[in-house]
């Protein structure tokens, strides 16, 4: 029995997670947090039995608790609640599926307690990647990606030296639009971006992938799963999502993954790494598929992925004034505050206006995600 513990259980990584403990007999889940969904907490709850369960407040939490009271469950909430369930002492691993910087304090009390990290709060490793590897291999704790393309490089780099990796090749689906121009896409709405064209995904990552600051961030997450540096980092657009990204070794070999898109094959290599098992699905049937093509970037319109290489070298405390900005802005484009072209000038403004701090500690980061959203509700 291999225990876990999920950190946004009710999302799309956290469901799909439970689809895959689900069809494996020897998964058992002690623990689980979300947001604010009570009733498929409730559902969640009553068919994987977790000993802990964490609402996002308070009022959310005393809801689940009268829908649960027949059940040996203990119910927590907010931050408190999600260090207890990232440290729950009966896991060996921690899915982290929540989104935002949020991620920070629960990853890092998971990896102070020992578990294993199947990361896919890709914003966590982003902004504290300095203070998270380090202390993972401190503690001797396994950071396994679930991102499908840091999957793919973590597959195309197994029983491979590090040291020969000579670039990786993050692939990127483009998103819905690839191919505008600027003007195109100074009148999308959120119903245009939230329509991706081969992942169904929450609602911020979608946003994401459609400026492509999705992007920015892997080749950030890239960064500090693999220790390779930002010039080692091609993005390379693949419209289809079946090559899920490659490496280029020293003698030129190039290793890739390719497989239909399907998130269900990272988060199951995460839970059972480095063992492979049968996972039902579709297949990659070649002969339908016909063509694979390739394009570059267009860094002019989709500025955002400039922007991140520009924050990734900078470092410090620039890559979480990137994030948290464009966690601000996201939000404020759902909720139809701010114009699309708007989510890449507030990023760029925060980042301007920012006085880099170098290393930067829990608390320093913290700070600068409160700094940047101060920032933007006075500019804008
Ligand atoms: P989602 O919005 O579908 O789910 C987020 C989960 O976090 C939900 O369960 C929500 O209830 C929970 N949550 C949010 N705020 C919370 C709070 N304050 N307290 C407790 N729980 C809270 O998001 P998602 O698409 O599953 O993405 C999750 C993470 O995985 C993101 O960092 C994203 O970038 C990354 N990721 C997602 C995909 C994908 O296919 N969805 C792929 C790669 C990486
Ligand atoms: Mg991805």
């Amino acid at each position: 029995m291999k225990k876990i513990a999920i950190l946004g259980s009710t999302g799309s990584i956290g469901t799909q997670t439970l689809e895959v403990v689900e069809q494996n007999r020897d998964l058992q889940v002690t623990a689980l947090a979300a947001g604010s969904n009570v009733r498929l907490m409730e559902q969640q709850i009553r068919r994987f039995s977790p000993a802990l369960a964490c609402m996002g407040d308070e009022e959310k939490a005393r809801e689940l608790r009268t829908l649960t009271k027949d059940l040996n469950v203990r119910i927590t909430s907010g931050m408190e609640g999600l260090l207890e369930v990232a440290a729950e002492p009966q896991s060996e691993i921690l899915v982290t599926a929540i989104v935002g910087m949020i991620g920070i304090r629960p990853t890092i009390a998971a990896i102070e307690a020992g578990k294993d990290i199947a990361l896919a709060n890709k914003e966590t490793l982003v902004t504290a990647g300095h203070l998270i590897m380090p202390l993972a291999k401190e503690k001797n704790v396994k950071i396994l990606p679930v991102d499908s393309e840091h999957s793919a490089i973590f597959q195309c780099m197994n029983g491979e030296d590090k040291r020969a990796v000579h670039k990786i090749l993050l692939t990127a689906s483009g998103g819905p639009f690839r191919g505008w121009s600027k003007e195109q896409l100074s009148n999308v709405q959120p119903e245009d971006a939230l329509k991706h064209p081969n992942w169904s995904m929450g609602k911020k990552i979608t946003i994401d992938s459609s400026t492509m600051v999705n992007k920015g961030l892997e080749v950030m997450e890239a960064k500090w799963l693999f220790g390779v540096d930002l010039d080692q980092i091609q993005v390379v657009v693949q419209p289809q999502s079946v090559i899920h990204s490659m490496v280029e070794f020293e003698d030129g070999a190039v290793m890739a993954q390719l497989g239909t898109p399907d998130m269900k094959l990272p988060i199951q290599y995460a839970l059972y790494y480095p063992e492979r098992r049968f996972l039902p699905g579709e297949r990659l049937d070649f002969a339908k598929l016909g063509k694979i093509s390739f394009e570059e970037p267009d860094l002019l319109v989709f500025r955002g992925l400039s922007l991140a290489y520009q924050a990734g070298r900078e470092g410090g405390s620039i890559p979480t004034v990137y994030n948290a900005a464009n966690e601000y802005a996201v939000a404020k484009f759902l909720g139809r505050k701010i114009s699309y072209p708007a989510i890449i000038e507030m990023i760029e403004s925060a980042m301007e206006s920012h006085h880099r701090i170098m290393q930067p500690k829990v608390e320093e980061i913290l700070a600068a995600e409160q700094e940047t959203y101060e920032f933007l509700e006075s500019r804008w």
